[in-house]
């Protein structure tokens, strides 16, 4: 890798910080001169795209825009750059605008389950709220590329005003997740409001924001902004990065940054085919974030989006990865692995089986070494009978806290009111009964 040409390359091509080069770690000189055409990228790296090639590529970046920050195109490998990680989830590859059978505009049903603008509110007590859809690097294989990116879907003011108001007037919501696009391409003064607003609404005990920042653009981790997020307390980060390569000491420094001003860190990766679907990739990526202060959160299977479809891999290839992981590094490295069910279903964690066979008083369980081992049930055992009011659950959760509220399966074991079966509303022989009653 030669860092420095491409920097000096992507410095020179800008008139503005030719003569102070102190001007790469500012983050808004680094988003004024993002890279957003296939030959200034072609020059900065002294690569060539061929012509066939550079034709179908420019047809991509008409679909999807193409925006590099010079920091994140700097990290690649202009020598292997069409293997290059960093390579393939920021510039285009004419496989995205093939759109395969399967693919779906919006495979997450993010629009339908929003009651307002901006709003997701899928789960009984958090909501998505996109607050920006700008990023500073646009990733290839971004599952709202659709509308991410596109400025006509650019938040309005109103549109910020009616979702806040829809948190307050939403009881249950007690986490808000702030996502985009990317929350940190508001400014400073932008995120303190709507991060204000958030603190003044009772019933929000916890913020989070997801940000690619730390990987693709560090510089934008600034004391001003660390001072900032520590004002809102409690305020997780989530960030994404998706290779040991995204790890340089650039993005370790802006992590630390976020560490040492209290900021909980996570993160989130996607497994993309030609990127990170590798073991050995994978289990190097969760031990430095861990090194780093960031707590492996999520590995999501890649969503069946317009133009990702050269992105996914089998879900068995992420299974064979966490069995890869788990017994084989530190338990708190391994994030859960999840499928994010098309329609909206959410997010559902997908493991390997650990459980090898079950009787009456035994379960049977295998290791992660291949040791089949059993753990003997406890001969007596009585269940606690909840009522969901009885005194010791007031004395230690308080009134109103109801655990299973939102049903589903869990809904299913619940001592009180229980629900004894679960029927897909378009079963076959439950419309037949509705149709036809017995006439008893
Ligand atoms: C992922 C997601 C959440 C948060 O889910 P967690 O499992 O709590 O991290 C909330 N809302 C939507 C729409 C999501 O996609
Ligand atoms: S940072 Fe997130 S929202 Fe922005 S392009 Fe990447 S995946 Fe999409």
């Amino acid at each position: 890798m030669n860092v420095n040409e491409t920097r000096l390359e992507a410095v020179a091509r800008c008139p503005e910080g030719a003569d102070d080069p102190t001007r790469w770690r500012d983050w808004r000189w680094q988003l004024r001169n993002s890279f957003t055409s296939l030959d200034d990228v072609e020059k900065a790296l002294a690569i060539e795209f061929d012509e066939a090639e550079r034709v179908l590529l420019a047809e991509t970046v008409r679909h999807f825009p193409l925006s590099v920050t010079p920091y994140y195109l700097s990290l690649i490998d202009a020598d292997n750059f069409r293997s290059d990680p960093v390579f393939r989830q920021a510039l285009p590859s004419s496989e995205e605008i093939v759109v395969r059978d399967h693919d779906m505009k919006d495979p997450l049903a993010e629009d339908e389950d929003s009651p307002v603008a901006l709003i997701t509110h899928r789960y009984p007590d958090r909501v998505l709220f996109r607050v920006s859809n700008t990023c500073s690097m646009y990733c290839r294989h971004c599952t709202r590329k659709r509308t991410v990116g596109d400025t006509s879907c650019a938040p309005t003011s109103e549109e910020l005003d009616a979702a806040l108001d829809y948190i307050r007037s939403a009881p249950a919501v007690r986490d808000v997740l702030l996502s985009g696009g990317d929350p940190l391409m508001l400014s400073d003064g932008r995120l303190d409001e709507i991060l204000t607003e958030l603190d003044a609404i009772e019933h929000v005990e916890v913020v989070r924001l997801g940000t690619r920042m730390p990987a693709v653009l560090p510089y934008r981790i600034t004391d001003e902004l660390c001072e900032i997020l520590a004002k809102h307390q409690p305020l997780w980060l989530n960030t994404h990065f998706n290779h040991p390569a995204e790890l340089t000491p650039d993005a370790e420094e802006a992590l630390a940054r976020l560490a040492d001003a209290g900021i909980p860190l996570g993160n989130q990766t996607v497994l993309l085919a030609g990127v990170n679907d590798c073991s050995r990739i994978m289990l190097r990526l969760v031990q430095r974030l861990v090194a780093n202060r960031v707590r492996p959160y999520y590995l999501y299977q890649c969503d069946l989006s317009e133009g990702l479809s050269h992105f996914r891999t089998p879900v068995g290839k992420g299974i064979e990865i966490i069995e890869s992981l788990i017994g084989h590094t530190s338990g708190f490295a391994v994030p859960t692995y999840v499928v994010d069910a098309p329609h909206g279903g959410g997010k559902i964690p997908v493991m390997p089986n650990y459980i090898v066979s079950w009787a009456s008083d035994r379960v049977v369980l295998r290791n992660y070494e291949g040791v089949i081992c059993t753990y003997r049930e406890p001969d007596e055992y009585k269940r606690a009978a909840c009522t969901e009011e009885c005194e010791d659950c007031e004395r230690s959760v308080g009134k109103g806290c109801r655990a299973t509220d939102s049903g589903g399966v869990a809904g299913l074991m619940r001592e009180c009111d229980p629900v004894d079966s679960l029927v897909p509303n378009t079963n076959a022989r439950y419309l037949r009964r509705e149709a036809e009653p017995a006439d008893d």
